[in-house]
């Protein structure tokens, strides 16, 4: 293929999966000879990875393309694309709102990209991948590192849980595992870049499968990997969650005590109709599980307000499970219809949009409480802390996490630097942040 000798600008929008997939893209691009520019105002082609998953995250994308068309007229800009979910999802609607993009690409269809742009440059038209292609994991592509201090591996690609409110499966696909060998060597490939923290990736890694090697055996593989400091993994769903894949936590310092288990509802009704597969007892149940067998795992979950038909009890009861479950953290979302999805087709989005805010206010208020009490609990004592970047807010303090996802901040001090990690004595806690000091 003829070197274009061409610039490319890429935006990243929605889950760590889109963070992944944007390093494939980079990395496909680069090996076909195209320039990466970390400078909209440099690029020839400038490319916006998407996220579906709520109706405010189409429309920013959206927004944003709006805003960069000038650059179309003014600058070096030629081509301007859509990659990712948003394409595969809604794709006409997006190319009626915005004619001026040359190119939408599906997850699966990132290995078209070079061709695509040639097409374009030739005959200036509009250009489109969007089908799903089952063997695809891009397992031989090594992905284009944007961080230093810790990366993202994915494990698998798609779902097959069709919860009843996502546009996963019919934006990502069914589920494909990649080889175990293939993971390995990325863990070690990317642990030799000097990256030490990694976060195994997929939508449900508990039902990854290869060959019959499943989660829990996988992860012990990665574990034992040399130079695998610090080990984490996303997402866990409750309904496939093992005693065993626990076990393998408590079996491996390097794996970290901080768990993701989103939990969405509290109250079994509003959980059938999300087809979750779970009731709340066999959630809490899983819970209880974890912290017997991890005492200070630092526990985080996933909350839907106003799915349709939620009553005001049922909200009762999604209060209830904060209240006694004590997350360290905890994402909340509105309910967003999503079309096509079987929540769309079969419910009415009955929830009216100021009582799914009250919710929501509701309970982001209490789970804040309730997260500051628990990092509370961190205070005088001394922790690893992974440094990751200087602080936004004062230049001469590191920002780091802990072994269990938590945030610090504490002063720089000589012979420390961002990818190393230094042991911290917690001062206090504010808001989600821990503030500390070196101890030597
Ligand atoms: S498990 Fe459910 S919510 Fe998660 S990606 Fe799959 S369908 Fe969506």
């Amino acid at each position: 293929m003829d070197k274009l000798n061409k610039t490319f600008y890429i935006e990243t929008y929605g889950c760590q999966m889109n963070t992944v997939d944007s390093e494939i893209v980079t990395s496909i691009l680069i090996s076909a000879g195209f320039k990466l520019v970390d400078d909209i105002k440099e690029a020839n082609i400038l490319l916006l990875n998407t996220c579906a998953i709520r109706e405010k995250a189409v429309e920013r994308v959206i927004n944003k393309m709006r805003q960069h068309k000038g650059f179309l007229k003014s600058g070096k800009l030629e081509i301007a694309g859509i990659l990712g979910c948003i394409p595969e999802h809604t794709g006409d609607e997006l190319k009626a709102k915005l004619d001026f993009i040359k190119l939408q690409v599906g997850p699966d269809k990132y290995r078209t990209l070079p061709q695509l742009i040639k097409n374009i440059y030739k005959d200036r038209k509009y250009h489109e991948e969007l089908d799903f292609d089952i063997e695809e994991n891009y397992e031989d592509v090594t992905p284009y590192r944007s961080e230093h201090t810790n990366a993202f591996i994915s494990v698998m690609r798609g779902c097959n849980n069709f919860c009843t409110y996502c546009v996963v499966p019919y934006v990502r696909g069914r589920e494909k595992s990649r080889t175990v060998d293939s993971i390995l060597d990325e863990v070690k490939n990317t642990i030799a870049q000097g990256i030490t923290e990694i976060t195994l990736l997929g939508q449900n890694v508990n039902s990854y499968n290869f060959e019959g090697i499943r989660f829990p055996e996988l992860l012990q593989k990665v574990a034992e990997i040399k130079g695998m400091e610090r080990l984490k993994f996303a997402t866990s769903h409750p309904k496939d969650l093992t005693e065993e894949l626990i076990d393998v936590i408590v079996k491996n310092p390097n794996i970290s005590n901080s768990f993701h288990l989103p939990f969405q509802a509290g109250s079994n009704s509003v959980l059938k109709r999300m087809n979750r597969g779970y009731t709340i007892e066999k959630y809490l149940a899983k819970i209880k599980m974890i912290r017997e067998k991890i005492p200070n795992i630092a526990i985080t979950t996933d909350i839907i307000v106003g799915f349709p038909g939620e009553t005001e009890d049922d909200f009762q009861q999604t209060v209830k499970v904060l209240k006694d479950t004590k997350f360290d953290n905890a994402f909340m979302f509105i309910y967003s219809e999503r079309k096509n999805t079987a929540s769309a087709k079969n419910f009415k989005d009955d929830v009216s949009k100021e009582e799914k805010s009250r919710r929501q206010q509701f309970i982001s208020k209490l789970q804040k409480k309730i997260g500051l009490v628990e990092l509370k609990k961190d205070v005088g004592k001394i922790t690893e802390v992974l440094i990751e970047s200087i602080s936004k807010k004062r230049d001469y303090q590191y920002k780091g996490r802990t072994e269990q996802n938590r945030i610090v901040v504490f002063d720089k001090i000589e012979g420390y630097n961002i990818g190393d990690y230094a042991k911290v004595k917690i001062k206090k806690a504010e808001g989600v942040t821990l503030f500390g000091e070196i101890v030597e």
